[in-house]
């Protein structure tokens, strides 16, 4: 793959193998917390982490990403997110390796240089509540005060920690904290937390700890254990850079280098694990994969392909600085690749039934269709012709303007590479007055999509033969939020903010037979209607289920 353009991570390793740091060695990570499906924003995380490693595989220490669990919080990390999350970063083509690592695998190694800090007398045990813990810490403009429990002695200290975990406290009874500076203009260095109580069954150690350690002491420590490198993480975090930095001198460990940049957003979405997980468990969406969900199972399960996504991550760059992509960029992405990749298929949303009256009546024709128009050389696709056909309804209007170039009483189209039609009759049902039928005639010297005598026509409509046809379920996709950003308002629910109509699911349709062996996530364009995918879910041999991806064009551009 070719290498990623260059930014300020970047120039910063290439400073680093310069000054010969770190052995010549690149490692980075990818540390996500089991908590939840991964989402387009751990892609940019992944992309970056992985991409480097795969950039920098010369470098003279070697490089590479490591896949690291950040699984510190026992009540809300599951077995299923872990796989999951190994399935979205090895969809998107990275491999970590034997790197797989888990913070839990750490929390003995933890749990030692945590009593190395109460030895240093650097860290004590507080009985204040959460609560209190909150209020003393003080604001942004004022200092905080110190605990009651601030001057325990190292001994009373190392015993009731131990005792906290030995099980001898019930939950919230007391905290181990860090002695660091109460007055500190940074919040996170008034003496943070370090471990909580929680008698909790935690998903890989079991009941093996009542006690567990708190993100800052654990994520820092993590990538030092692992030799990581270039420790990369979201802005939000260069405030805890600080504390990542004290923690490791304290410990005398091998010191990785934090380096922030800009999380993603994008509009009409929500981008938090949290929020996701309340439109699942909500019932919102069908789940984690539902096609409308910014997760990278539900993209997949729309029809993005992995290149679409690594595209993407790669054109929207890494900054410093926070910015909102537009969801019509990422769909800009998908459209292209699909607009290249994708074999083109008729597919009939909407079905009108048109009865060719000169066309005899047993006979079948075979046309031969491109598979891709630009490329010759993917060959063609057999698209059976007969008497009867569906038309797309909205191609047919029986009070026509001028300008409308499709089907119409006493007008000519041509249908996709076969013949021009005309139409001549119009059957509705009587008593509700819909359209059920047009009665057309066909020109036989047309054959191919051309007449000899030079007629023209301006519209081309795609067909199928009702005969031949498939009936499939198609799944139209819209935005799931109205709103730019759901979460604008800390006053107002997101949820609020859902497009009701952000599903439509369309059944009765007609696809063209040569979609009768369609694999579950293969990608087609529908002509004229845009780029489908075979859910990988619902759709079964005999009972096809198509999720629109995106449209042809982008309907909302101004
Ligand atoms: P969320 O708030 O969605 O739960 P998180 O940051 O808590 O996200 P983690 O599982 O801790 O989720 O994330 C793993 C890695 O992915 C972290 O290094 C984090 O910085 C990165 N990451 C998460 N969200 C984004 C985003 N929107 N853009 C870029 N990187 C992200
Ligand atoms: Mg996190
Ligand atoms: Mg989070």
């Amino acid at each position: 793959a070719p290498a990623a353009p260059s930014n300020f991570i970047r120039t910063l390793i290439d400073k680093d193998l310069a000054a010969g740091k770190n052995d010549g060695a690149v490692i980075t990570r990818f540390p996500p917390e089991p908590n939840g499906y991964l989402h387009i924003g751990h892609a940019k995380s992944f992309c970056l982490n992985f991409g480097l490693a795969r950039d920098y595989a010369d470098a003279p220490g070697g490089a590479r990403c490591h896949l690291r669990f950040d699984d510190t919080n026992p009540v809300k990390e599951e077995q299923e997110y872990i796989d999951a999350i190994k399935e979205n970063v090895r969809w998107l083509g990275f491999d970590w390796g034997e790197h797989e690592y888990y913070a839990s695998d750490y929390f003995d190694q933890l749990y030692a240089w945590a009593l190395q800090l109460i030895e240093a007398g650097k860290a004590y045990v507080d009985d204040l509540s959460a609560e209190e813990i909150r209020t003393y810490r003080g604001t942004l403009t004022e200092p905080g005060k110190n605990s009651p429990y601030r001057d325990r002695s190292v001994a009373e200290n190392r015993e009731l920690f131990e005792k906290m975990k030995n099980g001898d406290y019930p939950d919230g009874a007391k905290v181990l904290r860090a002695k660091i500076d109460m007055a500190s203009p940074n919040l996170n260095m008034r003496d943070p937390v370090l471990y909580r109580i929680l008698h909790a069954e935690h998903h890989r150690t079991g009941s093996k700890w009542c006690i567990y350690p708190m993100y800052d002491f654990t994520h820092g420590q993590s990538d030092s254990l692992e030799g990581v490198t270039h420790s990369i993480c979201t802005l939000e975090f260069a405030d805890h850079r600080p504390l990542y930095d004290w923690f490791i001198e304290q410990l005398g460990i091998h010191h990785p280098q934090q380096i922030e940049f800009a999380r993603l957003n994008i509009n009409y979405t929500v981008m938090s694990k949290r929020k996701l997980l309340e439109l699942v468990e909500g019932g919102h969406v069908s789940g984690w994969d539902d096609p409308r969900m910014p997760t990278l199972a539900g993209m997949r399960r729309r029809g993005y392909t992995p290149a679409s996504i690594r595209n993407f991550c790669e054109r929207i760059g890494v900054s410093k600085k926070g910015s909102c992509v537009d969801i019509g960029f990422l769909e800009s992405c998908i459209r292209e690749d699909l607009d290249h990749n994708a074999p083109r298929a008729m597919a009939v949303l909407n079905p009108l039934r048109v009865v060719i009256d000169n066309y005899p009546e047993d006979q079948v024709e075979e046309f031969q269709a491109p598979v891709h128009p630009q490329q010759p050389e993917r060959g063609t696709r057999t698209v059976p012709f007969s008497k009867v056909l569906y038309i797309e309804r909205e191609d047919f209007m029986e009070e026509a303007p001028k300008k409308f170039f499709r089907l119409a009483p006493g007008r000519e189209v041509r249908l996709r590479c076969a013949y021009f039609i005309r139409c001549e009759e119009v059957i509705k049902d009587p008593v509700s007055g819909e359209v059920v039928e047009l009665r057309c005639s066909y020109d036989p010297a047309s054959r191919g999509g051309a007449s000899p005598d030079g007629r023209k026509v301006k519209g081309t409509l795609h067909w199928v033969s009702a005969e031949h046809a498939l009936d499939a379920e198609i799944r139209l996709y819209d935005r799931l939020f109205l709103t730019e950003n759901p979460s604008a308002d800390k006053d107002v629910d997101f949820k609020s903010q859902l497009n009701p109509e952000s599903l439509q699911v369309l059944s009765g349709c007609k696809v063209e037979p040569s979609l009768a062996d369609a694999v579950p996530e293969s990608r087609y364009q529908f002509e004229r209607q845009g780029y489908f995918c075979v859910d990988q879910v619902d759709s079964v041999a005999g009972r096809l289920v198509f999720n629109r991806t995106v449209t042809l064009r982008d309907s909302w551009a101004k």
